[in-house]
């Protein structure tokens, strides 16, 4: 049986995280290759070219500084080159960017190759929203898995324990995925629900702006806990509207009420929504001064979900959604965060 051969699409803050443990697990795991190559967007960081250092220093001193990676993470700064004879993909990049990778590497990509989406964001267009394995599936023809929990990337890679949920169609593939990620210290728990893995992921990135809104305002641990709570029931509505068969079950995963939990206290959503409405600057400004070139998730997926609700005429079954929006895009005061619920 020939080995399996992985590539990681993307190298940021969770992508060189979860690079440690898939360096890890390959390197114990006679299944797999050892080498892995990790794609990555090519910057000049104090002059020298981000691939470099990874290659040489084993270490991404941009986005994840402070921890090595496993010497068989090889970057490379070649989409083609780096995803070239894998047989599984494990995509982690911001939202925004992955059509257009999908695109290029389509002309490489093997029939037999299965990916996982580690990406926590959906897609919108005019037929409503998009899952990101859908997009992927629709570019490159793959099955697909995905993975999201209580994943704050800083600390697992201190290695602090966590849990995290893979989401699978076909169970030898969820198998698979689990063997690249899961140890004792991230325990990978696996459910058939490809979808409610991804839309929780999405959605808790809108509820943790209001949690950063609410702790601005120093509304207290009960407030923060309600808008939680309501905003929890409003994930499982929008998913029981947009995707019928997402399993009620999958909110009580990591990838659900866990991460929603994690994302409101600790996540940067929550943090550049706090900062949103103590400094009054620009959702731009504040990605920029921040976060160090790591990219904001929430405020995308705000607006895509209260556009599609708009469009639905659906507003007023989401109350809690669309005054996060309008606090985030339309100037309403963030006091309103508590009244319009
Ligand atoms: P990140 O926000 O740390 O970094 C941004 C990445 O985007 C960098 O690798 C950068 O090189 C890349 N980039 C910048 N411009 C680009 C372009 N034009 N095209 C392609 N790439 C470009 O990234 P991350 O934290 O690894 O996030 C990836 C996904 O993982 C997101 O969906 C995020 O929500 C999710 N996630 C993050 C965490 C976390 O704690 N960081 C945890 C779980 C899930
Ligand atoms: P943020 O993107 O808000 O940092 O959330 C990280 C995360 O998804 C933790 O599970």
């Amino acid at each position: 049986m020939s080995l399996e051969r992985v590539a990681i699409v993307g190298s940021g803050n969770w992508g060189s995280a979860a690079s440690r443990l898939i360096g890890k697990n390959v390197q114990q795991n006679p299944r797999f290759e050892k080498q892995v190559k990790m794609w990555v967007y090519e910057e000049l960081v104090n002059g020298e070219k981000l691939t470099e250092i990874i290659n040489t220093k084993h270490e991404n001193v941009k986005y994840l500084p402070g921890y090595k990676l496993p010497e068989n993470i090889v970057a490379v700064p070649d989409i083609k080159e780096a995803v070239k004879g894998a047989t599984v993909l494990v995509f982690v990049v911001p939202h925004q960017f992955i059509h257009n990778l999908c695109v290029q590497m389509k002309p490489v990509i093997s029939s037999h190759c299965r990916g996982i989406s580690l990406i926590k964001g959906i897609d919108f267009d005019e037929s409503g929203p998009l899952l990101i394995t859908d997009i992927i599936k629709r570019e490159l023809n793959i099955p697909m898995c995905a993975l999201s929990g209580a994943n704050i990337a800083n600390e697992i890679a201190a290695g602090k324990f966590c849990e995290t949920t893979i989401g699978y169609e076909n169970e030898q593939d969820g198998e698979l995925m689990k063997q690249l990620f899961h140890d004792d210290m991230f325990r990978v728990g696996l459910v058939k629900d490809v979808a409610g893995v991804q839309v929780c992921g999405a959605l808790k990135n809108v509820i943790a702006l209001g949690a950063g809104f609410c702790d601005a305002l120093e509304m207290g641990n009960n407030t923060k806990s309600a808008l939680m709570r309501i905003g929890l029931i409003e994930m499982q509505r929008f998913t029981k509207k947009y995707y019928s068969n997402v399993k009620l079950e999958t909110f009580m995963e990591s990838c659900g009420v866990a991460d929603l939990i994690t994302t409101c206290y600790g996540g940067r959503n929550r943090k550049c929504a706090e900062a949103f409405v103590r400094t009054k600057k620009s959702w731009e400004e504040l990605e920029e001064e921040l976060l160090g070139g790591q990219k904001l998730q929430g405020t995308t997926t705000a607006k895509d979900v209260y556009l599609t609700l708009k469009k639905d005429n659906v507003l007023e079954e989401f109350p809690h959604m669309v005054t996060i929006y309008r606090i985030a895009f339309e100037g309403l005061p963030p006091e309103r965060i508590v009244l319009d619920i």
